[in-house]
């Protein structure tokens, strides 16, 4: 039974971030990993993002750039920086790559039940968790869920959070280092690899001790000036590297 899961979300296509992130993720070393959705979209590498969730077993649920990206659904509700990454993407997808990002589950189950994962909100990928509202809301539907799930790992915003329920409400908990209580419940996002947006450029990610119950966020640096290169080489839009620069 693994015990030490490192979560990841949002990585973009951002393939210097992913495998800094990984070889972080390695030397810390963890049972599983666990991949929040939106593998691709924004930056230059799709493919090669793919086959390494592929090729490491990794664990993961759809986002909603998998789903444009995959022809599941129409970008029609992204802005125009978004959609044009889209459009590129799927020009990109090697054929087995998009089946790929089609079949993967909205939601899973781990950590013996007591985890899901989800990648905006639960019953809703495109939904974002970016309120004490939202957050209270979802505690609400983990409640709904079977075996009743006491944490939550979404994604989405791209913006490290942990939110939990306390006295009827939702508040959000501070710190790098939480130690989870018992039969409390939790909404935990780890950041994004990717497309970091909460002002610092460094890919985020968290581990997950299920046995200690502990939740542990990491930032690392990547060749940003690298993925940046690629993204405009690509002629993607030159925004989408400079938000890279800046955590945006
Ligand atoms: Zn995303």
């Amino acid at each position: 039974m693994s015990v030490r899961y490192a979560i990841i979300s949002d990585i973009h296509s951002n393939l210097e971030a992913f495998e800094a992130v990984l070889e972080r993720i390695d030397s810390i070393g963890v049972d599983d990993i666990i991949c929040l959705g939106d593998i691709v979209g924004y930056n230059a590498n799709p493919n090669e993002c793919i086959e390494i969730i592929k090729a490491r077993n990794i664990i993961s649920v759809i986002g909603n750039h998998d789903s444009r990206a995959s022809g599941l659904e129409e970008p029609f509700n992204f802005n125009n920086l978004a959609s044009e990454a889209i459009c590129w993407t799927r020009e990109q997808l090697a054929h087995e790559n998009l089946l790929f990002l089609k079949n993967l589950p909205k939601k899973i189950s781990f950590d013996s039940n007591r985890s899901i994962a989800i990648h905006g909100s639960i019953n809703n990928t495109d939904k974002y968790i970016s309120s004490l509202a939202d957050a209270y809301e979802n505690f609400g539907f983990m409640n709904d869920e079977p075996n009743k799930p006491k944490v939550c790992f979404f994604g989405h915003t791209h913006i490290p959070k942990i939110y939990k329920y306390a006295a009827y409400k939702a508040v959000v908990v501070e710190g790098k280092e939480i130690e989870l209580e018992d039969k409390t419940q939790y909404l935990i996002n780890p950041g994004g690899v990717g497309q970091p947006r909460d002002g610092d450029p460094m890919a985020a990610f968290l581990v997950y001790d299920a046995e200690k119950r502990q939740i542990k966020f990491f930032r690392g640096e990547y060749d940003i000036a690298k993925c940046c290169e690629k993204v405009i080489n690509a002629g993607l839009p030159r925004e989408l590297a400079q938000r890279l620069l800046i955590g945006y």
